[in-house]
Formats: structure tokens, sequence, C-alpha cells
């Protein structure tokens, strides 16, 4: 079988694999050093949109609109950019076996690259109610959300089941925006998850009210405390309902699932060392191996902030990295070093008109602010997280770009504050002021 060797090979075509493109292209890469293999048909783009604009009924966003990196106002990479740098893209291709002894990756064709340098960036998988035998679980029209072929299967759905039922099982962001998404396609939409409230990983209580109220103003209804246990389908293996643990049973000719994702690091247990679920780097996204690097979902990382390891699933840290990764591989050539990562958590997300933005750690007193009434025809607010009498996590509903650069700042500098109540009086002013 053919074989081709590249100085350096990214396993995998992500958000992360095209920042580190543009990285390269910075760097000076020359023609034919570099190579990204990727299981997906098409260059990378930002694969946030898939749950938001591309499911849109109305002018959705479409390839080639959302290649990387416009999601950060950057060049659009077509796929023209990388013949033109001479970087190959190698697309359709999935990785099977990766020996990072011999410095070779197999395709699934039996095709092998090596490399003298490999950063993976393979991302996340979703998590299947299948994996846990939820009975009916790969009936039709059961849908989960990662690539845009899963995007496009499911407008078709949309389509073909036009004004329908949807259930959306699980209530983090990927649901809230599939619900949405799907309440905009004209659906009737119900959420069911087991938390008490959604998005139970950053929202408090107050915030999860704001956005539920909302979502039931939008006609979304959400059933708490309990999960779906089976679904029945007619003859032709289609969902038609779900059923839920407390007796209930959903009508649905659509269901989207969103519970969760799992880094992918299979192809190379035993050969990397891990921690807390990911491939261990350092703060230059080296792994235990010198010439191997892992960026964006897969890797657990110094946070220097926090003096803690962590994996973070966003689509900031996955650019972030790749770039810090790509400095890194150039420097070390040079034998010069570069800062270390220095992150600071930031995440988003955006749904019907709103938009809210979260930096920092979400740990101690919350402390809200703002209007946060659903019924408000422009509600505006937020939260501080408040450890040790300082500022540490921040979010904002509905904020301008420029109050979004002030929270940021704030769970940056991380400022003591004054006392919780004039904290909560003088609400954004405090960040503003910083
Ligand atoms: C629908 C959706 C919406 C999101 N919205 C937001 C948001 O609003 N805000 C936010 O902060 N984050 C969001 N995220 C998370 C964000 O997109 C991810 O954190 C980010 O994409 C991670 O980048 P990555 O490059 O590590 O992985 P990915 O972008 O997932 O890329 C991994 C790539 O590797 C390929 N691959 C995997 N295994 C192999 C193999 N064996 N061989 C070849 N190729 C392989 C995959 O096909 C894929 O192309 C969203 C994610 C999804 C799925």
């Amino acid at each position: 079988m053919a074989e081709k060797s590249f100085k350096y090979v990214i396993i995998g075509g992500g958000v992360a694999a095209g920042y580190a493109a543009r990285e390269f292209a910075k760097q000076g890469v020359k023609p034919g050093e570099l190579a990204i293999i990727s299981k997906e048909a098409v260059a990378p783009y930002e694969r946030p949109a898939l749950s938001k604009a591309y499911l849109f009924p109305e002018s959705p966003a479409r390839l080639p609109g959302f290649h990387v990196c416009v999601g950060i106002g950057g060049e659009r990479l077509l796929p023209e950019w990388y013949t033109e740098k001479g970087i190959e893209l190698i697309l359709s291709t999935e990785i099977v076996k990766a020996d990072l002894s011999s410095k070779t990756l197999t395709s699934a064709a039996g095709a092998n690259f090596k490399y003298d340098v490999l950063i993976i960036a393979t991302g996340s998988t979703v998590i299947r109610l299948s994996d846990f035998g939820v009975q009916g679980a790969d009936s039709k029209n059961i849908f989960y959300l990662r690539e845009i072929e899963d995007a496009d299967k499911l407008i078709e759905a949309i389509k073909a089941k036009k004004n329908g039922k949807a259930v959306i099982v699980g209530g983090g962001y990927i649901g809230l925006e599939l619900a949405a998404v799907m309440q905009i396609n004209n659906y009737d939409v119900t959420m069911v998850f087991p938390e008490p409230w959604c998005m139970p990983r950053l929202f408090t209580p107050e915030i999860a009210a704001f956005y539920e109220g909302y979502y039931d103003k939008k006609g979304i209804k959400i059933i708490k405390g309990t999960v779906a246990v089976g679904f029945d389908s007619n003859s032709n293996g289609e969902v038609t309902s779900v059923k839920l643990k407390d007796g209930r049973s959903l009508d649905a000719d659509i269901v989207v699932v969103g519970v969760g994702a799992r880094p992918l690091t299979s192809l190379f247990k035993g050969q990397v060392e891990e921690d807390k679920g990911g491939i261990k780097t350092d703060a230059f996204f080296k792994t235990s191996i010198s010439n191997v690097y892992a960026v964006g979902d897969v890797v657990t990382f110094p946070m220097k902030m926090y003096n803690d390891v962590r994996r973070v699933e966003h689509v900031d840290h996955a650019r972030k990295s790749a770039e810090q990764a790509v400095k890194a591989i150039f420097a070390s050539g040079e034998g010069k070093t570069i800062d270390e990562y220095d992150y600071l958590p930031y995440f988003y997300s955006r749904s019907f008109d709103l938009s809210w933005q979260f930096y920092g750690d979400n740990v101690g007193d919350a402390v809200l602010f703002g209007d946060s009434d659903p019924a408000s025809p422009k509600p505006k607010f937020g939260s501080y997280w408040i450890k040790d009498g300082k500022v540490v996590g921040t979010f904002l509903e509905g904020g301008t770009p420029d109050e979004n650069k002030a929270i940021a700042k704030v769970a940056k500098l991380q400022p003591a504050i004054p006392s919780v109540d004039e904290l909560a009086k003088v609400g954004l002013a405090f960040a503003c002021k910083i």
C-alpha cells in the first residue's frame, strides 16, 4: 500500500487543525512539509456553526462560508489556501492505527503516513444512548451532532417531517441550542433532562431560570428530573415516541440527543501518558513523547491560573492550544523558548436572539446582577463568582463587545470585591471600571 512521508502531520481536521495550519503558514512551513489527515470530507471549519446558523430554515450558514478562521474574524482558509501553501489536505481518511514508536499512521484503506512531528487533534465524539443499551436507541431519526455529515442528516429529517414534534434529550448547551433551532424550524419541541435545571455544570439556578423562562415563552416544553429509557418506532424503523423513566411517553418525529462527548484518545492508548481522561501535555502541548503534540478537546494541560490540570472542550481553547503548539514546535527547532500557555477559560453560546459569554471559573458564591426577567423586552444580566473575596468567574447575557471584554478582564485579574451586596447593586459597572 501507498506510503507518504511528511515533516509534520496533524491527525484530525477540525477547529484545532485549521488554526494550527494558519500558524504553520505564519511560521513559514515549506510546501510539502505539512499534511492534515481528516476523517471528514471538508477542510477545517468552525464547528460551533453546526448547532446554530447551519440549521436555520432561512439563509442558513453553508460552506465555504464558515471555514476557519472566520470565528475570530480572521482569514477564511478555503481548500485553495492549503493548496497554495503546499499543505496537503488528506480528507475522507480515517486513521485506524497510530504507531508512535515507528512514527507511522495507518488509514482504514491501508495507506501509511510517516511523520517526524505529530499533532494529535482528533477532538471528541458524542456519547450515544446506545452506549448505555437504551432500548430502541438505534431507531431512525434519532440524531447526534458532531460533524457536518450529522447536521446534513438532521436537515434532511427536518424537511421530511415538516412541522412535526421534536424531543431534545439533554439540557446542556447543545440541547439548548438544538431546542431553539428546532423551534425556529417550526417544530413542537420538548426538552428532557435529569438535572433540576439546564446547563447545571455552569448555570446557577437563577441563570437557568431565565433561559427556561425564555424557552417557555417560545413554547418549548421542559421536562426535568427524568431520563429517556426507551424509544418506540414504526414499521419503517423511525422513532415515534420517547419513553421516560417517570412513566410518561412523548410523541416524537425527530429526537436529538446531546448528552455529552468523550475525547478521541483510543488510537494512542498505552503509548502516551493520560490524565483526567485526556492526553497529558505540558504548557506547550507536548505529550510524554517528545515529537508528539496534542491540542484541542483531547488534551489535559496545565491551567496556570488555577494551578491545576484540566481538559477543556471549547472552541476558544482549540484555537489557542493549536497556535501555542505550532509556535512551540518552531521555537524548539530554533533552540528558543516561548511563554507557557496561560489560558483564561472562555465559553459562549447563542440561541434565538440570546447570546452569553462566560470567563474564568464558576466556583465559590455566585452573585446575580441586572435584569434577568425572561418577560423583559431586552433582558440583560450576569453573574460573578466570588471565592476568597475575589471575582474568579464572570457571566454576561446580552453584553456588547466592550462589556464582554470587561468581564473577561475581571475574570483574568480577579479583583477583590467591595461587598457582595454592593457588587450585586453595581453589577456590570464593577467590571466596566476595572
Ligand atoms: C455542534 C457543536 C457546537 C459547538 N458549539 C460550541 C460553542 O458554541 N462554543 C464553544 O466554545 N464550543 C462549542 N463547541 C465545541 C467546539 O466545537 C470544540 O471544542 C472544538 O471543535 C474542538 O476542536 P478540535 O479540533 O479539538 O476537535 P474537532 O473540531 O472535533 O475536530 C476533530 C477532527 O478530527 C477528526 N478525526 C477524529 N478521529 C480521527 C481519525 N481517527 N482519523 C482522522 N480524523 C479523525 C474528526 O473527524 C474531526 O475532523 C461545539 C461543538 C459541537 C459539536
